[in-house]
């Protein structure tokens, strides 16, 4: 029933948020960070135009009132009306009537996908573009006039991200993000946005260990601007992921960090391992998404993302194909399911040392041990999973916890689900057998 709502809830957000025009900067993305911040409170922070950040600056900001094409007859050839993606992102303003010669020089279609519009972008190098299907594209008359027009500003104005800390208690900080550039385009990235708002839900309502930021702003410059206005704080994340391509029809995998196995790396492994999800491990790649300036240094954070199709993997992937049809809300929900079960394996990774000093503790006097002989291994019901008993699960964690290891890594090597160890090791805190060691 929870789980019925979430996905209406979901698929409601998508609808709402797909027609919007988003770009790095604009009315696209404060509209759309003000429809999340009312699923979720997050505050809607700006950075002015022309702000030095490391070796960039913050573009000025893009507005598009009206484009299109239209040959001499009135007939529009490509109208923005019909997608957002038919003009090129930060394109500058155009008004001439040109031959087909001159036209083809401003358009963008991809031969190999001829029913797709392609998204392009050119938010540095000034100039302008259409976009279009390469079927409607090959039917256009050459021997026509072409009015081509764009009705867009770029002014000053500012960089819109939006933020929220989630406070725990343990001094460590992890950070959680997402794009939200991307214009209609569902997987990449309006997917991510979604999932990203739910998360945060979910975690604001809970007592938490680790401290999570939570931050969503437009690809690579908003990371890069979060990065310099947050330099110290970054420096101290101990990893994170960044959210998008959760939804599509594809399977279920994850971009590992560039260290391979660090926390965070482990942490999803375990949980796709105790879930028994089939996972493809993709391997780290200087090419992606804010992990690139996240784990770049100074910062050098492990990130990963995990992913239901992800990015550069589909062949709609940056196209009109990657629409509302394209992913369901349904999967969606399901990749809620795993960031929070990846949250609880990082809130269940704890180190617990032993205050019993040599040799097994005496379990019975403490009244944690079966009073009766020959019941060990019994108790099963419980614990059908992973084929431990009660003791079976006190005994591993008393034998494997040595002030080093984390619970995580005990469940690794156990079997045991981290929250059951964790159970335990609160139980033997409380009995003077184990301490936390913070
Ligand atoms: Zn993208």
């Amino acid at each position: 029933m929870e789980n019925d709502n979430l996905k209406e809830e979901a698929e409601n957000l998508l609808r709402e948020l797909f027609p919007i025009n988003r770009s790095i900067t604009g009315s696209g993305v404060r509209k759309s960070l003000k429809i999340l911040s009312k699923v979720a409170d997050f505050e809607i922070k700006g950075v002015p135009s022309g702000t030095k950040c490391y070796d960039w600056e913050i573009p000025p900001e893009w507005e598009l009132k009206d484009a299109y094409v239209e040959d001499s007859k009135g007939k529009r050839i490509i109208d923005i009306k019909d997608s957002n993606l038919h003009v090129m992102g930060y394109s500058t303003p155009v008004d001439r009537k040109v031959p087909y010669s001159e036209l083809i020089a401003h358009i963008h279609t991809m031969s190999d996908m001829p029913d797709a519009i392609p998204y392009r972008t050119s938010y540095y190098d000034r100039k302008f573009g259409f976009c279009m299907k390469h079927r409607d594209f090959i039917a256009l008359d050459k021997k026509e006039t072409y009015h081509m027009y764009i009705d867009s500003s770029l002014k000053e104005g500012s960089l819109t991200y939006g933020e929220r800390i989630l406070k725990g208690t343990s001094g460590k900080e992890f950070i959680i993000s997402t794009y939200c550039c991307h214009p209609s385009l569902a997987n990449d990235n309006l997917s991510g946005m979604v999932l990203w708002v739910l998360l945060l839900r979910n975690l604001s309502k809970r007592k938490l260990r680790h401290t999570y930021r939570f931050v969503i702003a437009p690809e690579t410059i908003g990371a890069i601007a979060y990065c310099s206005l947050n330099e110290e704080a970054m420096k101290n994340i101990e990893a994170g992921l960044v959210i998008t391509t959760v939804a599509g029809p594809g399977k279920r995998g994850y971009k590992r960090s560039f260290m391979g196995s660090s926390i965070i790396d482990m942490a999803i492994e375990h949980v796709f391992r105790q879930s028994g999800i089939d996972f493809i491990r993709y391997p780290f790649d200087i090419q992606g998404s804010d992990e690139r300036q996240f784990s770049s240094l100074p910062f050098r954070i492990p990130i990963c993302t995990i992913t239901k199709d992800k990015y550069y993997e589909y062949p709609y992937y940056h196209t009109s194909l990657d629409n509302l049809d394209f992913i369901k809300s349904d999967w969606l929900i399901e990749a809620l399911g795993i960031y929070l079960k990846v949250i609880e394996s990082l809130e269940n990774s704890i180190v617990y040392a032993p205050l019993n000093h040599a040799c097994e503790p005496m379990l019975g006097k403490r009244g944690a041990y079966p009073k009766t002989g020959g019941a060990i291994n019994q108790n099963r019901k419980d614990a059908e999973k992973d084929k431990k008993s009660d003791l079976d699960v006190i005994k591993w964690i008393l034998f494997l916890s040595d002030g080093k290891k984390t619970l995580l890594e005990i469940s690794e090597e156990t079997g045991i689900d981290s929250s059951r160890l964790n159970e335990a090791a609160i139980r033997l805190c409380k009995l003077s057998l184990l301490k936390e060691v913070k």
